[in-house]
Parts: structure tokens; sequence; C-alpha cells
């Protein structure tokens, strides 16, 4: 007696992909691809806006253009009446109201977000400001930026699932080149069956126990194996119930193979018994129908009567009636005339599953499934391999090995999922895999939600619970309840400042600081001004805070010890810094310093009068005086006037931010965090990114942005040394002369 594993390997043998057919796309799904899929066009096929706003030419902001038209998706470019310009002039200081996905029109080059302009003569006056620059593509998907022309889409073996479709219809690919779908025919064989859907059945109502003659089952086998059959992939041919008659067996599957089956799948009649024709009849004994079985019996529990042959199709005799087939669209099995159907393949693979239910169940499941994914394509068609962890002791076969079925559970499987780093050897994570109960193979309902086959070895002896053992996958598993894996913290690789700021170069233009993928991460091009926010606040200062600045030089001061209110002592020490640095008032690359006064020390206020200096001056960068030990309201300003922002210094605030930025790089479930989701095209996440930079980089100064500019605390102490690793970071001097000071 051969074993399953060889049992598989025959059959795989013998089953080969069918040939290639062509058919549109939508039908393809659940078939495999024959060749790969190219995009024949780009997609976008034309560039299109990201963002709902207006498409403008990036050399013209900041500034304030006149709007000339609106494109819209579906719909592009209508030019208002009153523009007179030409086509080829037309779009100097002139923006176009744009939709998201609509085409930005020729000429323009970058698209500024709705929330990004400001409408100086009111929301229909015909102008918009853009108070910030937006570089040439910015907000922009450019031509095949999504899909290239010519791009592989798909590739052959790939199996056509939902998300296949949706590109193939996208890229606007009608036809599928596939393999043939194999037609499955299945009959029922048994002097004790009767049709439990049977017409006359149905039509009543009220069908009783008793319309079942007193020896007779229902057919379970024939319905549950079309079932199977057609969620392999296969399309079907139903060839009813054959009474246990050689003649009317041998009938059947000549009725199958002369209607273009691939496959047919016999269920009983294949034991010891005197009843039981199915091999004999395979074997060709009975004339019409004549194979060659490959094997008849298989080392394994259930379905030891397992038989597989193959029918040559010529030696079938052409007087068979059609068999009633179903699902079956078209080609071979209704309407082609016989000669052609003859042939098209060599043999039919003839199946004798055992009669048990559970028997003709995993039998299925073992080898005739994978037999119709192989003709489907598949490269790998077995049932896929998991191990899990044994609920329960279970009792050996004493001589066969056997196909448990189980559910799986991966809750209560003892992983210690939340410190899954630190979990002893022991623990796995690994899924508990219940057993349905008892096997005996006439019980169907041991097949009820069963999800895999534990691959048991034959006995004596037991396998202990808690033992890992391997099982074979045969449902979508995660149907049933309590298969969920409790959700992980994945450990997050932080953006390190070299990564984030070490490529980036310092230009005359202002701040320009680029990511690896040239995403720009402060490409915001401002005026050369520091706007320094003072405030009346007095603070005394603790014995440590003293402590801790007694070897700081008096020249690196920017606050008395007395208080923080001399904002003359900031504004000086920003000057001062900047002369060092080389780009001092009146130099050639001249950056300009200027007070902002805010009302008091309080966050709000200094949040404020940020906001206002950033909006009004289009300074590029806004420093907050410290405000008190610790610089806690200036920080707090930071990060309440900017959304974002990591304080360098105090150590509460710093730990809850922390905390809050890992919960927005989380993805998780908070409305907060869907906003900020990561996908690069989200200026908030850019943000987060750049703030967390700073912080990596060790400015010891709390920073974020507003309205483009670059909005940054304070330390109380030693202000001008936060001021070189801040500034120089923020890189508004060329790279060559920070160096220097920085080391
Ligand atoms: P056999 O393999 O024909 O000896 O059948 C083995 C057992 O399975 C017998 O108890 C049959 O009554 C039962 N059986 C056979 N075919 C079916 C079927 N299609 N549906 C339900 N039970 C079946
Ligand atoms: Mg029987």
């Amino acid at each position: 007696m051969i074993s399953m594993p060889e049992a598989i390997d025959i059959v795989l043998s013998r089953a080969a992909p069918l040939e290639e057919e062509s058919l549109p796309f939508p039908d393809a799904v659940g078939r495999v691809l024959a060749s790969e899929v190219t995009a024949p066009r780009p997609h976008p096929p034309f560039p299109a806006s990201i963002m709902d706003g207006y498409a403008v030419r990036a050399a013209d902001v900041p500034g304030t253009l006149r709007v000339v038209g609106a494109a819209r998706a579906g719909a592009p470019l209508a030019r208002d009446k009153s523009d007179k310009s030409s086509e080829s002039d037309a779009d100097h200081g002139r923006a176009v109201y744009i939709t998201t996905g609509a085409p930005v029109p020729p000429g323009f080059d970058a698209v500024v977000p709705i929330e990004r302009v400001r409408f100086p003569g009111g929301d229909d006056a015909g102008a918009v400001a853009v108070a910030d620059a937006f570089s040439p593509g910015a907000n922009v998907r450019s031509v095949g930026s999504d899909i290239q022309r010519g791009e592989v889409l798909l590739r052959a073996g790939d199996r056509v699932g939902p998300h296949e479709l949706g590109i193939a219809a996208l890229a606007g690919v009608a036809e599928a080149r596939t393999r043939r779908a194999p037609l499955v025919a299945v009959l029922s064989t048994g002097d004790e069956l009767a049709d439990p859907f049977a017409d006359s059945r149905l039509a009543s109502a009220a069908s009783s126990p008793d319309d079942l003659r007193p020896s007779s089952i229902f057919d379970a086998n024939r319905h549950m194996l079309l079932a199977c059959a057609r969620e392999a992939g296969a399309r079907v041919m139903d060839l009813g119930i054959a009474r246990d008659d050689p003649d009317a067996l041998a009938d059947a599957i000549a009725r199958a193979v002369d209607a273009g089956a691939d496959v047919v799948v016999a269920s009983g009649g294949v034991s010891e018994g005197d009843k039981d024709h199915l091999k004999d009849v395979l074997l060709g004994s009975f004339g019409r129908v004549a194979g060659a079985v490959h094997f008849g019996r298989v080392m394994m529990k259930p379905g030891k009567p397992l038989t597989f042959a193959e029918i040559s199709r010529t030696e079938i005799s052409r007087t068979v009636s059609t068999g009633r087939a179903e699902d079956v669209s078209g080609t071979d099995a209704t309407d082609a005339p016989e000669g052609k159907r003859r042939r098209e393949k060599k043999t039919v693979l003839a199946f004798g599953l055992p009669g048990n239910p559970v028997s003709a169940a995993v039998t299925f499941a073992l080898v005739v499934a994978p037999a119709v994914r192989r003709m489907l394509g598949w490269a790998d068609p077995r049932p896929r391999r998991l191990q899990a962890v044994l609920a329960q002791d279970i009792a050996l076969d004493k001589e066969r090995p056997e196909y448990h079925r189980a559910t799986l559970d991966w809750e209560a499987s003892g992983g210690d999922f939340a410190n899954f780093a630190n979990a002893d050897a022991g623990k796995t994570n690994l899924p508990l895999a219940r057993s349905t109960g008892r096997q005996i193979s006439s019980r169907l309902t041991s097949m009820r939600g069963a999800e895999v086959l534990l691959e048991l070895p034959r006995g004596p002896g037991s396998v202990a619970k808690g033992s890992v053992v391997s099982a074979l996958v045969i449902r979508d598993i995660g149907t049933q309840g309590g298969l969920q894996m409790p959700r992980v913290r994945p450990t997050v690789v932080k953006p390190k400042s070299p990564e984030v700021l070490g490529a980036a170069t310092s230009s005359a233009a202002g701040i320009v600081a680029r990511r690896d993928d040239e995403k720009k991460v402060f490409a915001r091009h401002r005026a050369r001004a520091i706007a320094v926010v003072t405030h009346p606040f007095v603070f005394a200062k603790s014995a440590s805070d003293l402590a801790r600045e007694a070897d700081v030089p008096d020249s690196d001061r920017a606050v008395t010890d007395e208080g923080n209110d001399d904002g003359a002592a900031v504004l000086e020490a920003t000057r001062r810094f900047l002369r060092r640095a080389g780009v001092a008032e009146g130099g050639d690359a001249a950056w300009r310093v200027f007070e902002a006064r805010a009302e008091n020390g309080t966050s709000r206020r200094l949040a404020a009068a940020a906001r206002a200096a950033a909006e009004s001056s289009s300074a590029s960068i806004v420093l907050i005086a410290p405000s008190g030990p610790g610089a806690v309201s200036s920080q707090a300003a930071v990060v309440a006037g900017t959304d974002l922002g990591f304080p360098g210094l105090a150590p509460r605030m710093r730990a809850a931010l922390e905390r809050a930025f890992a919960e927005t790089m989380d993805g998780g479930e908070d409305e907060r965090s869907d906003e900020r989701s990561l996908d690069g095209e989200d200026s908030d996440a850019e943000d987060a990114i750049a703030a967390l930079a700073y912080r990596e980089s060790g400015f010891g100064i709390n920073a974020g942005q507003v309205a483009g500019a670059v909005v940054a605390s304070l330390p109380c102490t030693n202000c001008e040394e936060a001021l070189r690793e801040g500034l120089t970071k923020m890189l508004i001097v060329p790279r060559e002369k920070w160096e220097g000071l920085v080391s």
C-alpha cells in the first residue's frame, strides 16, 4: 500500500496545466495567468492634481495670482471668458481652480492646496494669494507616476483576485490570458442513495423523514464534492447517482468523458464489498471505459480505498447520452460536436473516493483539489502546511497515519504575545489546534468548521497536548471565531538625523533639506529673516538651574540670572550667532533679525505671536525666547502653536509627546493617526518627521513648523549654544561655515 505523500505525487505527476485561453478579465477571477500583463498606457494619463486647490506655476509663488479658469476631474481647463491672454503667455501670475484628479493645464506645474491660499478680495474676487513657495511638481501626479507604460502589472502564474482585476481595469487591459478551468464531473454511487434536493422533495415544503425508504440515506457526497470542485476553481458537471451496477457506473463515467470532462470524481463503491464495482469498471472489465489504475488503496485514515486512474478518451463508446452539465459555459461540454471534443486531451483523471462522507471530503482536499489547481496553472497546488499546538491529547491509529480534523484558535494558544520578544522558548506564536471531535469517517459533522487536517503519524501511542504538529489547510482560516492574534506594537525604526537632514544642502534661496526620496522636508523658500518672540515674563532661577549654568560663559547667556524678560539679550544672542556664522546683517547672504513681542509669556500668547510672525513677515525662522525654568510654556507654545514639536528640555513634556508621536506613527485606530498616515502626501506627517529629526539631531530645543516657517523654542540657559546647534542644522548658513562652528 502506498503512502499518502506518494499518492499525492503520483496524482500531481499526471495532472498538467490545461491549454491557454483568453477571456474577459472579469471572468478570469480565480484563474491563473498564463502570460504577463503589461500596461498599454501610463496612469495617470495626464498630469493630475492630488489636491483640491489652485494650479500655479511654481516660479510665481509666493505671490498673488489671478484666477483664470477651472479644471475639474473629467473636465479639463475651461478659461474664463474675461481672460484675454493667449495659451502661451497665459500662465504668468495666473492660477486655475483645480479639483483632485483633474488634469493640470499645460503651463502649470504645481498645485497649491485650497487650505494654503487666501482670497485677498473675498472668496469670488478672482485672485488668490499664496504665502509659501511650492516646487515644480508639488501636489501633481505626473504622467505614469503610478503605472508606467510597459510596466509589468501582473506576472504569469499570478492568481487573479479582485485586486488583480482592479489593476487590469485601471490599466485598461480587457482580456486575460489564462489556463482553461478543468471540467470536473461528479457522481455518487450506491443503491441506498436518495437525492436530498430532488425536485419532488423541494416541491413539498413539508418534506418529512419518512419520504425516504427505510433502507435509504441521503446522498451527501455529490453535493459536497460539486461544491468542493467549484471552490477549487473548476467548472462542474453533475452526473447524478449511479446504482451499484457496473454498467450504470461505466455509463455515467463514459458520459462525463464524452462531455469533455477533465476529471471524474466518483464516491462509494471502491472498497471490498461485492457491490463495489468501481475499480473493475476503471480497469476496463466491463468494456466501454478502460483506464490505467495508478493506485487503489492508500495507507491513510480516513480514506484507505482511495483510487486513482486515468481513462483514455478514445476508448470511450460514442453511443452515450449527454451528461447533465451545470456551470459549463458553452465550449466543450454542451455545444461542441463529439468529434471535436475527443481530440482535446488524451486522458481523463478518474478518482474513486471512499463512500463515507468524511473520507470523501478528506481525500478530495488532499488529492483532487491539488489536481484541479495544477490544471488551473498553480505553481504549487498542494494544500498549505502550517504548524499548530495540540489543545488535547490525541490517540493515534495503530495502523494508518491519520488526517485529523481540527479548528484553529490563536488567542488561546498560550503564546506570550504581549511580550513576544521575551517569550521563553516553550511559548510560540503557533495557533492552537482543537479536534473537531469523534473522527469516525461516517460522522460528517467532524468536518464542521474544520480548517486543517492535522498530519498525525500511525501509532500505537498518542500525541500529547501542547505538542507541535503539522497541519494542512483545507479552507479559509479565520472564518470561525477566535482566530485573532493580538495586535502588537511593531518596533519602529525612527528616522535618524543623518538620513533626514544629512543630504541637505543649503542654498542662497533659503532652507532646503531633502530626504532620500527627494521629498522636500523644508522646501519652503521664505525670507532670510529670524523673528524672535519676546515677552514680559520673569522667573527666579532655582539653585539647581544656577548650578547647571555654572560653566556657561557670560558671553553665551541670552538671559539674565534674574529672569528672561530681556528680549534684547535674546535678540543680541541671535545677532551674535549670525555674525559668527558670517551671515549677519549687511553681508552678502545677510539675515535680518527682528523682534515679535508677545503680550505675556503664556504658551497661548507665545504661540499666537509666533504664528503672527510667521504669517505676516514670511520669516524663515521664529525663535521663542525662553519662558522659565525648563522653558515650559515656550516649549508648550511650539507644541500648541504648531501641532507638532518635540521639546529638547522639559522631560515630562518630552515623554508625553514622544508617546503621542509614537501613536501618530502607529497608523492606529484613532482619528488623529488616520490623518497623519505616513503616506508621503501628508504634510503633517512630513512635519512630524522633520520635527523628529530636529529632536534626534540633539538640538536641545523644541521645533515645529507654522505656515512654512521653522518655529523653535529656546532653552533658558545656554541659549547661544542652542542657537548654534539648532540654527546651523536648520541650514540657514552654508555648510562650510557651520561645520567648523559645531565641531
Ligand atoms: P461504500 O464506499 O460505497 O462502501 O460506502 C461506505 C459508506 O458510505 C456506506 O455506509 C455508504 O452508505 C456511505 N455512502 C456512500 N456514498 C454516500 C453518499 N454519497 N452520501 C452519503 N453516504 C454515502
Ligand atoms: Mg456503496
